[in-house]
């Protein structure tokens, strides 16, 4: 049975929060005085979980874009990551948004990146809202380079199919592709661009999402890595080294390692690690305006000035190095494609592991198995822009509610019983 703090004794309440930050190491949600009395009880004094909810586990872009809206629909939320906010593959993304670039063409992946795209604007400004930190998002367009007749050939199909979906996009000559981006190399052949693709900083933005979940009750502890999911009555249990936590739901948004983790009687879902390498640039003397795709490297500009330079695609396992040869070829794309970036300064390489899935869909739907445990991982190369709709879905979920179709794409049973 759930357990609630008493209004009468918020100085015991008080002291127990305080006695698990301390254990814990840091907690965001620090505000206990302003907390609503009763909203989350730790009954440890009496061996019993804490309740709330809904238990989030993992804090990247999708786990705190499904806190953020779970919390605006008045759930109580508790958000657990084994590191800090947005420290797996989030941090590594260049957060491009982009549906109709990388091969989508008109496939279900385009069909679920496409609804979150319209989704985005909204997005982002409610997490503007919550949070004076400034978001780095840009809706004008990308641009992606032909460098040769073969290249331009299937980037002009695109294009042709792509504008018979509705799509705002144009093909544009090498002097049209030039005159809007003057820092691209003299060698190419023409230029392909989606009016209404951009970019966002995804780091950023997972932490406005976590602040707008806290300041509405949601609790974020980090350093607290789930070590089991179980469900050993008619609630769901959550065990990490401190506390055991309980809820009749969990949504597991564990990126890469959500296959890592024992729910028991379940298989783990089939997620695995893609690493990708991305590279920050400073102070370009010719800056370039809108994200721009090589045959090799893309480039996104940020609003601050630098450049992101993305992204290798390597199946190394749970290796979270920057290594010398994907640097070095990165580099070695990026300013071919823009020869006025070797006078860049060099500020950093990241890595971050895709979660990948089989049919590289994401994962987001509710388990068979095991009642309230839901799923919201896979997403691979999407996840930021695939952030709003999951959150979305979720929702739905919590609620009962099955009926959206994009949840027949990415149900887990398609990958066996869960
Ligand atoms: C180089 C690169 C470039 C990319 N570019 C783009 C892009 O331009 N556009 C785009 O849309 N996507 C892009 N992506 C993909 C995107 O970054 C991912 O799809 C997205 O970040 C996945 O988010 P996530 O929240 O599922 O996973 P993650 O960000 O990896 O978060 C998972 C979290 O779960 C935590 N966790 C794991 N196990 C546990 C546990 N047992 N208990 C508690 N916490 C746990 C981890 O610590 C981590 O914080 C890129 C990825 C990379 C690597």
């Amino acid at each position: 049975m759930p357990c609630r703090a008493s209004p009468k004794r918020p100085e015991l309440l008080n002291f127990r929060l305080q006695s698990i930050k301390g254990a814990r190491g840091l907690c965001l949600t620090e505000d206990t005085a302003s907390r609503p009395a009763g909203v989350f009880w730790h009954s440890a004094l009496f061996s019993m979980p804490l309740t709330a909810d809904v238990i989030v586990i993992g804090a990247g872009i999708i786990g705190c874009a499904v806190a953020d809206e779970l919390s605006r629909k008045g759930r109580r939320v508790v958000m657990l990551d084994q590191r800090t906010v947005a420290a797996g593959a989030t941090q590594a993304s260049a957060g491009i948004l982009a549906p109709y670039i990388e091969g989508h063409d008109l496939t279900p992946l385009l069909e679920l990146a496409a609804r979150s795209l319209t989704l985005y604007d909204a997005f982002v400004a409610r997490a503007r809202e919550a949070s004076p930190a400034i978001i780095d998002y840009q809706r004008n367009g990308t641009l992606e380079i032909a460098l040769d007749a073969a290249q331009s050939a299937r980037l002009r199909d695109q294009e042709q199919r792509i504008r018979r979906a509705g799509i705002a996009c144009r093909w544009l000559s090498q002097a049209e592709t030039r005159d809007l981006e003057p820092a691209l190399t003299e060698d190419i052949d023409g230029g392909f661009l989606v009016e209404t693709h951009g970019s966002v900083g995804a780091s950023d933005l997972s932490a406005a999402l976590v602040k707008a979940a806290t300041s509405r009750g949601a609790r974020m502890l980090t350093f607290a890595p789930a070590r089991r999911v179980s469900r050993p009555a008619n609630t769901l249990r959550v065990d990490t080294d401190a506390d055991v936590f309980a809820a009749p739901h969990v949504v597991l948004a564990a990126g890469s390692w959500s296959g890592q983790l024992p729910v028991n009687g379940i298989a783990p879902i089939p997620v695995r690690p893609i690493r990708g390498q991305l590279l920050s640039l400073a102070r370009p003397t010719h800056p370039i305006h809108r994200v721009v795709w090589g045959a090799d490297c893309y480039l996104v500009p940020r609003a601050a000035g630098g450049i992101l330079v993305g992204a290798t695609v390597e199946d190394v396992g749970f290796d979270e190095r920057a290594t010398v040869t994907g640097v070095r070829d990165l580099l070695d794309s990026a300013c071919e494609l823009v020869p006025g970036l070797w006078g860049a300064s060099f500020e950093r390489a990241r890595a971050g592991l895709r979660p990948a899935t089989p049919d590289e869909l994401p994962i987001i739907g509710l388990s068979d198995r095991m009642p309230g445990l839901i799923y919201a991982t896979g997403h691979f190369r999407n996840g930021v822009l695939l952030a709003p709709l999951t959150a979305a879905l979720v929702a739905k979920l919590v609620e009962g509610d099955t009926s959206d179709p994009a949840l027949r794409l990415t149900r887990p049973q398609r990958f066996g019983e869960f």
